[in-house]
């Protein structure tokens, strides 16, 4: 017998177009009708992107076709205009811009340990080098490692009277990190709308003040957070982090096809970690070398930067003290930094 359940079940296998969610738990499918063998689906859905609730339709068409004797299959999609602005964090009422901030920029990775923190944190204070206003907004909640990067993990952010959070300054940036708000060793166990609306707090309830650019160093991978960011975030420009070999890859493509679902333009990928020299100038391409550059013709666009594996990045990651504070000519990783500032600056000019 087809039931409610059984059908709901099967769209629980429907993801969002490019991410990692289902459309069930994403609170696209307003209601479900069974008659007989004969099936009725309401779902509703804020996109400008015909391509996405299409995507939706076959996927769920397929998923509901493969319940034994099921009858006709009717989706109906209540299409909504995304609208503006946006307070709070409903993912369901379109992208905003965050007041007093000119650009946003989001630093993703198809999967954890390429590097991602290390490459948000010298993009921004590389960025405030050249001269511009800069915050670091660590989306990552649950493995935040900005605090630690720029070395005040003790610090404890105050709050204004109007009860925005006051970022944490360091080497010429605004930091906000849940790093910031934990005890050390403490886990976060928050999770879906409490995670999300912890997000748009840090994101919309800070004191930034007048910002060039604001870094989101987004949690790896195409989850919840993610998705939420990016249809409620006006982000100007995405870089996507990865490593050469091709296991990384593969999520690299996922996270790009991720972007261009809910329409972020990708300024680039930056391939960390590409090659390792010995102290006797020797070069060991670790992890296969020049994924990043067929990767990134492949998905059509640039390569901002080849990072290598490098023992001072690591070390000053530990210590606090980014890389790229370290003169570009004693360290290839803080020019390759410097280059990618340059890149970010050319690429999203700010007015
Ligand atoms: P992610 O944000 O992708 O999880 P991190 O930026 O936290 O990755 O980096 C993971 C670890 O690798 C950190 O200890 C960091 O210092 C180190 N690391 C990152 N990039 C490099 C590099 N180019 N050379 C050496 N160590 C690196």
């Amino acid at each position: 017998m087809i039931t409610e359940e059984l059908v709901r079940e099967k769209l629980q296998t429907v993801n969002y177009p490019g991410f990692s969610r289902d459309i069930v738990s994403f609170g696209l499918v307003k209601s479900i009708e069974v008659k007989g063998n004969d099936v009725e689906v309401q779902l509703s859905i804020a996109t400008r992107e015909p391509k996405v609730p299409q995507e939706i339709h076959e996927n769920a068409q397929k998923a509901l076709g493969s319940i034994d004797g099921i009858g006709n299959v009717s989706l109906n999609f209540d299409i909504k205009e995304p609208a503006q602005p946006v307070v709070g964090g409903d993912p369901s009422v379109g992208q905003s811009s965050i007041p007093g901030v000119k650009k946003i920029i989001a630093v993703a990775s198809g999967k954890g340990g390429v590097g991602k923190s290390t490459v948000s944190v010298n993009l921004a204070v590389s960025l405030a080098q050249t001269g511009a206003k800069v915050g670091l907004c660590d989306c990552d909640l649950y493995g935040p490692s900005v605090a630690l990067m720029v070395g005040k993990e003790d610090a404890q952010p105050m709050a204004t009277e109007d009860n925005e959070i006051v970022p944490i300054e360091a080497h010429g940036i605004k930091t906000i990190s849940m790093g910031y708000l934990l005890q050390e060793d403490s886990a976060v166990i928050v999770r879906g709308p409490l995670a999300t609306r912890y997000i748009q707090q840090f994101l919309r309830q800070s004191l930034w003040e007048d910002l060039d650019y604001l870094i989101l160093d987004l949690p790896p991978g195409t989850g919840d957070i993610q998705l939420t960011i990016s249809q409620t975030v006006a982000v100007d420009g995405a870089i996507i982090v990865t490593t050469p070999q091709e296991v990384a890859l593969i999520d690299a493509r996922k996270a790009s096809a991720m972007f261009r679902k809910v329409n972020i333009p990708i300024l680039g990928l930056v391939e960390n970690m590409s090659w390792f020299e010995c102290a006797h100038g020797e070069r060991y391409d670790i992890f296969g070398h020049g994924g990043g550059t067929v990767e990134a013709n492949r998905l059509g666009v640039p390569l901002l930067g080849e990072i290598p594996l490098d023992v001072h990045t690591r070390e000053r990651a530990d210590s606090g003290v980014p890389v790229c504070l370290m003169p570009d000519e004693e360290s290839p990783v803080s020019a390759a930094f410097s280059k990618l500032a340059k890149a970010v600056r050319e690429k999203v000019p700010v007015s």
